[in-house]
């Protein structure tokens, strides 16, 4: 098989979901034993994407060949480093959803963590019960370390900069308009590094993520984020999805 069929027929495969990685490790072990060269990040990525097509490939007699020319590895550059023998990531990436149809997210993951789960204050999800069930959360948490750089949930201009809570001039929060979308996005708990006016792109910084241990002593760091649209709260998770390692968009996350 020549390196571009060999390639197409890497690439071209429909991703499906395996829980099998024996397949993967032995992809991997006749890509590494071909190359002489280390198993990439990238090889990896493409081995796992069609690892089901493969595996049926497999089953059928039909095992993809390694390649004469170690096709994969001739791509990458990437210093040599050695993989480890999990390939599949554990951590979910974040796909924000295309309002607009224009084909770009409309929203991002402020912080990159998971939506903050139980702990001793209550929840992170969407109307969770506060204040012993007197007032919903009107946001959801996602979870985040002190310090590291936050950015826009959605595209527009800083509306407003403001405080938190009354008295509390450190947790601050920043709200972002988009006329366009009719989206107003807050996130609270933020040292802005944008001023009210200025125009953010989904997904560019706007601060750092504050604290929350002096007010709030063993609770999970996180922001807070309130979206709107046409001046009603959504559920920022309907609009913000968890991806599964395979690309694929997981549910029941909360
Ligand atoms: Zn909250």
């Amino acid at each position: 098989m020549s390196r571009d069929a060999v390639l197409l027929h890497v690439v071209g495969m429909q991703p499906n979901i395996f829980p099998e990685t024996k397949f993967v490790h032995r992809l991997t072990q006749s890509l590494r034993s071909v190359g002489g060269a280390p198993m990439l990040a990238l090889g990896l990525a493409l081995a796992v994407g069609s690892l089901g097509a493969a595996e049926a490939a497999a089953r059928s007699g039909a095992l993809i060949p390694p390649p004469a020319q170690p096709a994969v590895v001739q791509l990458i550059d990437a210093p040599a480093q050695a993989q480890a023998d999990t390939p599949v990531a554990a951590e979910p990436a974040w796909q924000g959803r295309d309002l607009d149809g224009d084909g770009a997210p409309d929203f991002a993951n402020p912080t990159g963590g998971p939506p903050r789960s139980h702990d001793a204050y209550g929840d992170g999800f969407f109307h969770a019960s506060r204040d012993g069930g007197a007032r919903p959360h009107e946001g959801v948490d996602y979870d985040d370390q002190p310090g590291q750089t936050v950015v826009a949930p959605i595209s527009g201009y800083v509306s407003k900069i403001g405080y938190a809570y009354p008295g509390d001039s450190k947790l601050r929060y920043v709200e972002i308009e988009n006329p366009a979308l009719r989206l107003t996005a807050r996130a609270l708990y933020v040292d802005p590094s944008v001023q009210v006016g200025e125009s953010v792109q989904v997904g560019h910084p706007i601060g750092a993520a504050l604290s929350l241990q002096r007010r709030y002593p063993g609770i999970t760091n996180h922001v807070h984020l309130e979206i709107a649209e046409d001046g009603q709260r959504i559920d920022a998770q309907t609009m913000i999805l968890a991806r599964g390692p395979d690309g694929g968009v997981m549910t029941g996350m909360n």
